[in-house]
């Protein structure tokens, strides 16, 4: 795994974790996960800007600033070489003997790795399968809590079901998959789930929203039925490790990979190499 940040030091072998971490015992604790392309972080300042806000909403108090997981980010990239990769970024409420209720005094526990992963171009490039189910989560989907087990668990039957992903519904609504957002292309028309209690507000889909404006694609902000997927013209997922990626399947019904996907696909690599 190369060089770790962990609770302030950075270290080169394995580390040891307390079997009192509160995020091992309750997943009381939230994450990011953060691109690096070509050796530069991408988007950094929102996922941590995010990681703030998550922590914030379950009364974690957090010492550190944006350009601090900023600065150990660079320092992991550097020393790791990474090229392209992802940084995986979580922080525990802390350590303290099982209970519950909030530990009286201690500190959170932060732990930082990079490694390396190429872009999905596989998957942008022929699109994956979906299968779609209930989403069983919590009502604060809105965290990116250390807590997956909903998650995992349609992972894992998506898995089974050879699918990249699970898209869940909820109350006749599909909210979005177990680690992407979801959107649908209807005559023209970007929709997504708003971002409220039920998704993860994606950094991706905020990026996806700047590139559809760029395009002059109206992008809307309003659930939608599974059967409005199934009769959709474009239907994608979108995460850090994602990126654009088309759905060509979602249970048994086959979909085709349209234009405007495309484009959007276009956009968002002009956002990745802004040079080029
Ligand atoms: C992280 C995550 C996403 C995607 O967010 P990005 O910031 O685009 O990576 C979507 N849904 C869930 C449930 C997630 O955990």
């Amino acid at each position: 795994m190369g060089l770790i940040y962990y609770n302030g030091e950075y270290i080169n072998d394995n580390i040891a974790i307390s079997p009192d971490d509160r995020g091992y015992q309750f997943g009381d604790g939230i994450y990011e996960v953060v691109r690096v392309y070509e050796g530069r972080l991408f988007t950094a300042e929102a996922h941590f800007e995010r990681l703030l806000r998550s922590a914030s909403e379950i009364q974690i108090e957090l010492a550190s600033t944006v350009d601090d997981y900023i600065a150990i980010c660079e320092r992991l990239i550097a020393e790791n070489r990474v090229q392209d990769g992802l940084i995986y970024v979580q922080v525990t409420r802390g350590i303290a003997k099982r209970n519950h209720i909030f530990p009286e005094s201690t500190e959170p526990v932060t732990l930082i790795y990079s490694y390396d992963s190429a872009r999905p171009v596989q998957g942008m490039e022929e699109g994956v399968k979906v299968i779609t189910l209930e989403d069983i989560r919590w009502l604060r989907c809105d965290i990116k809590s250390l807590n997956l087990l909903g998650n995992v668990l349609a992972k894992q039957q998506a898995h089974i079901a050879d699918a990249v992903e699970a898209v869940q519904v909820r109350d006749g609504i599909v909210t979005e998959g177990a680690s992407s957002n979801v959107f649908i292309i209807k005559d023209g028309t970007l929709y997504t789930h708003p971002a409220n209690h039920l998704i993860l507000n994606g950094i991706t889909r905020k990026v996806i929203k700047r590139c559809a404006e760029e395009l002059n694609i109206p992008f809307v902000e309003q659930a939608f039925t599974p059967d409005a997927l199934y009769d959709a013209d474009e239907v994608i997922i979108s995460s850090t490790s994602l990126e654009v990626t088309p759905v060509t399947q979602i249970d048994d019904q086959v979909m085709a990979i349209g234009p405007l996907t495309r484009k959007l696909q276009q956009a968002f690599k002009e956002k990745i190499y802004p040079a080029s």
